[in-house]
């Protein structure tokens, strides 16, 4: 680990540092009270016990070798926000400023992340999110990444790739699923089983948490519709169940979105009901999906919400205003849907937010319809 800031020593009495955690504990505390953001270093293969209460503590080179209750141990501080690439905090590996969100969004767009860590089980989305909080680093969760637009010159703060992908039959047509589940997967899966509800979810490449979070639908049927309760963490660790009748739900908006402490959705119950047909009415989605959609392209889904009340989808409003296929550096309108934008290769944000405004001022201009983003575009700083 690359330290680069400056040292300084503290002492503090210890009873035996080979097994005392508490001890270690008030060297912490004081050594945070000496001066705040301040590491105590520790030769953590040494002293392996204390690493999970530890965090993100290390400790190293004990002056003296503290074997009884009246020795003094100094211990070397440094401060750890440093510009090594990665460290391990709680036993997850925090990527340091290398993390491309490129590598993290399906429109495969945006510059590094100062931190990144990818999180497979609840305890280690509060882990990470604890870290987050005690170092004042802003962060944000993702799922598959099918609904951001980042930014070229990255994120300011912590990326928490969700993969907690647990799927759980409760009972026949109950399912409690992990938020980092894979949606499409759950849409196969339900409809396999002969439930429906859940049949347009095979063709969108997110995970259950961002499509919760987005309530996520296509060919009328909504996520939000079949949804029995939701499981989130709060900022300050606290983990809540909420039920359907607590949330509102509308077109791609959902209560989460408006949750100041929201840390991140955990896991969703749904409840479906059985329907024989839904395998061929989920094959069917599928089908005029492909037909109708740049499956293979770098893209976003829809770039734009359906505006309400005028009758016309976006991605008609769009084409009658003559944009179809419309390039602007290396991004570009779908020829085969219009509310898709395509990055053609090595498309930046830039050039993408420059075409979401100029196809809002040219549909504003010629049908007088404010053009709303569905995509979440996800700022810097
Ligand atoms: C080819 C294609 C087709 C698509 N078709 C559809 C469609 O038919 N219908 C539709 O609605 N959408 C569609 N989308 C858009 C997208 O797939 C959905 O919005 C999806 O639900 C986003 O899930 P995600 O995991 O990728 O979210 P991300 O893009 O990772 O995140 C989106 C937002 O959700 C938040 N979020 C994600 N996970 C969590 C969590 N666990 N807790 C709290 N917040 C979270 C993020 O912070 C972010 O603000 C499509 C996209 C593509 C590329």
């Amino acid at each position: 680990m690359g330290f680069t800031s400056k040292m300084f020593v503290v002492s503090s009495p210890i009873s035996d540092v080979k097994t005392s955690n508490h001890d270690y504990k008030t060297l912490f505390k004081t050594a945070r009270q000496c001066q705040q953001h301040q590491m105590v270093v520790l030769r953590r293969n040494k002293h392996p016990q204390i690493s999970l209460y530890a965090s993100h503590y290390h400790i190293m080179k004990p002056r003296h070798k503290a074997t009884t209750t009246t020795t003094t141990t100094t211990c070397i501080l440094k401060e750890e926000r440093d510009s090594s690439p990665s460290f391990t905090s709680c036993g997850l590996k925090f990527i340091r400023g290398k993390k491309l969100l490129s590598e993290l969004s399906t429109w495969r767009i945006g510059g590094p992340c100062n931190y990144f860590v990818q999180v497979s089980d609840r305890t280690q989305l509060l882990s990470a999110i604890r870290y987050c909080r005690e170092h004042s680093i802003r962060f944000l969760i993702i799922g598959k990444g099918s609904n951001c637009l980042f930014d070229d010159s990255g994120f300011d703060g912590c990326i928490i790739l969700n993969r907690i992908d647990f799927f759980e039959e409760v009972k026949s047509g109950i399912y409690r699923v992990g938020s980092g589940y894979p949606f499409n997967q759950l849409g196969v899966r339900c409809s396999n089983d002969g439930f429906t509800g859940l049949e347009f979810a095979s063709g969108v490449p997110g995970s259950v948490g961002g499509g919760a979070y987005m309530n996520a639908g296509a060919n009328g049927q909504e996520i939000s519709d079949v949804i029995s309760s939701v499981e989130i963490l709060q900022t300050d660790g606290r983990l809540e169940t909420i039920n359907q009748n607590d949330l509102a739900f509308s077109y791609r908006k959902s209560s989460f979105q408006d949750m100041e402490d929201l840390a991140a959705i955990v896991a969703v119950t749904f409840k479906i009901k059985p329907f024989p047909l839904a395998r061929e009415q989920q094959k069917a989605y599928l089908t005029k999906r492909r037909l109708s959609q740049p499956l293979g392209e770098r893209s976003a889904g829809s770039v734009f919400k359906n505006p309400e009340g005028v009758g016309v989808s976006a991605g008609e409003l769009i084409e009658k205003a003559g944009l179809k296929g419309f390039r602007l550096g290396n991004a570009k309108i779908s020829e085969v849907h219009a509310n898709f934008f395509i990055n053609c290769g090595g498309s930046t944000s830039k050039d993408m937010i420059e075409l979401i405004n100029l196809v809002k001022e040219k549909v504003k201009d010629k049908f007088n319809v404010e053009l709303i983003e569905e995509i979440q575009y996800v700022s810097p700083i």
